[in-house]
């Protein structure tokens, strides 16, 4: 096998660099331009970066053996993450890098303002000695309110424990059992703005988020509060922070983030009771390295085909759920094999229903892209995987659905997929507990192994059409090997499963079509 080659195009920490070595051909580049990379990147299977090197459409477009763009940070500002997604390119980065490191930063701004630290400092360094300005506070005993306990909130809320703080905690999304863990209080957002000596926001900057810290916020906290933003500028509102502060509303802000950087021009900067430094909350050597090293293993885990944990645009199951699911993966792939043999025409909707215990399942998303992977793969040349597979259905029209039913006809779980073409449409129904089977085709049950060559007629229920249907199977020296048969009321249409010992020619399935009784013949092979 060929060793791979991975391009590392931004400096990132030699620990990174190193553990690549052993597996790839690591070729070290960073000052490589854009031109440069575009015609480079043919050769690579993996690149890392930082913020320099931009990742755009043109270079992913260069890219034909590239599998997965690392990012040794946080943000991926300067990835195509469409483009990628569109190729089927994996792009991971090191969000758990700077937690440890950003906490900190907010502790240290905590610390400045509850000591004037950094006023004091200047005004030592101006040649004074102003020992009664700077009365400051403690922290011990005081209250610490956390706006997001992800995972910079929860490293903020393991330090500010050190302190002796009493914690509060707004998150909607944090489980009672974390919070117990953590020997925090869950609060909610009320509480926390008007109880909190201090604020902290670890919240990622959203729609939701955006200015969530403004004019009726600042009213309904202390006098006396602090407010620290390590998070993203824009979740507070700077002309209202600046009221506030102005007015005594409350007693400081520590900022590390703004509305625009650098905040030029920005009245705040003017205020003595406002820390700011310059978005330098992730910037600490051990940062730095954690991320190069977290990168470095998630290309060395798709190398050995495990997939890595930080994956941006495919979700990725904890180990359990992997292992819940992994059956009606397998099962997936069947359906959607089986229905687009089957199948008609121009595909232009899929529906895809989970029944029973699945119906419970947090992931099934994965499963959606298994069938649309399946399916696209057998009729298109450019390759689907789990990554583009929805992208790729999405820009050739095709409709995907998702459903869920609690109902799941005595059995634990079904999935149930149903494709609508420019002729028509077909449903195919199966269970993977206790063991993999198709139970049902479009209204009529069956029973069948999802596997092997079979050929599946519909034909009217009349005496002597499966016979028919069998003889001329026969005369061609097909033998049958089993045979199942699904109708709702003699006489009517009914389905009939034959699975056959060797491969069946398409005149054969013509001949088949053409038989009395016989509505329909195809043959599929799983
Ligand atoms: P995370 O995703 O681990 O945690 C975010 C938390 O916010 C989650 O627990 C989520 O449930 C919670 N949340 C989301 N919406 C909420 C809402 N409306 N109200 C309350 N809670 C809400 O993220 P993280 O890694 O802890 O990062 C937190 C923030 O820090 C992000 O904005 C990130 O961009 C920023 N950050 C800043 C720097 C820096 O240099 N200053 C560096 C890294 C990260």
């Amino acid at each position: 096998m060929d060793k791979k080659k991975v391009i590392i195009a931004d400096q990132i920490n030699d620990k990174g660099v190193d553990k690549l070595k052993d597996i790839a051909e690591v070729i070290v580049d960073t000052d490589i331009t854009q031109e440069q990379l575009i015609g480079a990147i043919k050769d690579f299977d993996a690149i890392i970066i930082r913020s320099r090197t931009k990742i755009t459409r043109e270079v992913i477009e260069a890219a034909n053996k590239l599998k997965i763009i690392a990012r040794a940070g946080v943000g991926v500002d300067n990835v195509d993450v469409e483009a990628a997604t569109e190729k089927g390119i994996m792009v991971v980065n090191a969000p758990e890098s700077t937690s440890i490191t950003v906490a900190e930063h907010a502790m240290g701004l905590i610390m400045a303002l509850a000591r004037k630290i950094s006023i004091a400092d200047k005004s030592v360094k101006e040649g004074k000695w102003e020992k009664s300005s700077f009365m400051g506070i403690e922290l011990c005993g005081k209250t610490l309110g956390i706006i997001g306990m992800g995972r910079i909130g929860t490293q903020v809320a393991v330090r500010a424990k050190a302190f002796e703080m009493d914690i509060l905690v707004n998150d909607p999304y944090i489980t009672k059992g974390a919070a117990s863990r953590l020997g925090v209080r869950v609060v909610d957002k009320k509480t926390l703005l008007k109880d909190a000596d201090v604020i902290t926001i670890h919240v990622p900057l959203t729609p939701e988020t955006r200015h969530s810290i403004s004019k009726d916020e600042f009213e309904m906290m202390k006098e006396t509060a602090f407010i620290i933003n390590c998070a993203r500028g824009g979740v507070i509102k700077e002309d209202d922070l600046y009221d506030a502060l102005t007015q005594g509303k409350i007693a400081g802000a520590g900022l590390d983030v703004f509305e625009n950087e650098p905040p030029e021009g920005s009245p705040l900067l003017e205020l003595d009771n406002l820390v700011a430094t310059p978005h330098i909350g992730a910037s600490t050597k051990e940062a730095q390295r954690d991320a190069a090293i977290i990168v470095a293993n998630e290309v060395k885990k798709l190398f050995m085909n495990e997939v890595p944990k930080n994956v941006l645009n495919m979700p990725v199951l904890d180990p359990e759920t992997f292992q819940a699911i992994k059956p009606y993966v397998h099962l997936s792939e069947k359906l959607a094999d089986l229905l687009i043999q089957a199948a008609k025409g121009n595909i232009t909707e899929v529906d895809i229903t989970y029944c029973g215990e699945l119906a419970d399942f947090p992931s099934v998303d994965v499963l959606n892209r298994v069938v649309i992977k399946e399916m696209l793969n057998s009729i298109l040349t450019e390759p689907v995987n789990m990554i583009n597979a929805a992208t790729i259905a999405k820009k050739r029209g095709i409709v995907l659905t998702e459903s869920k039913r609690s109902e799941a006809e005595g059995y634990r779980s079904l999935i149930r997929v149903k494709i609508k073409s420019d002729e028509g449409e077909m449903s195919i129904e199966g269970t993977a507990t206790p063991k993999p089977r198709i139970v049902r085709i479009d209204e009529y049950w069956v029973n069948v192994k999802p596997e092997g060559t079979m050929v599946i007629t519909r034909y009217k229920d009349l005496p002597g059409t499966i016979g028919t249907i069998g003889t001329k199977l026969g005369e061609h020296g097909i033998n049958i090997a089993k045979m199942q048969v699904g109708r709702q009321k003699p006489g009517g249409e009914a389905v009939m499963v034959l699975t056959v010992d060797s491969k069946v020619p398409s005149e054969v399935i013509e001949e088949i079509r053409a038989l009395e009784h016989v509505y329909d013949a195809v043959y599929v092979q799983l």
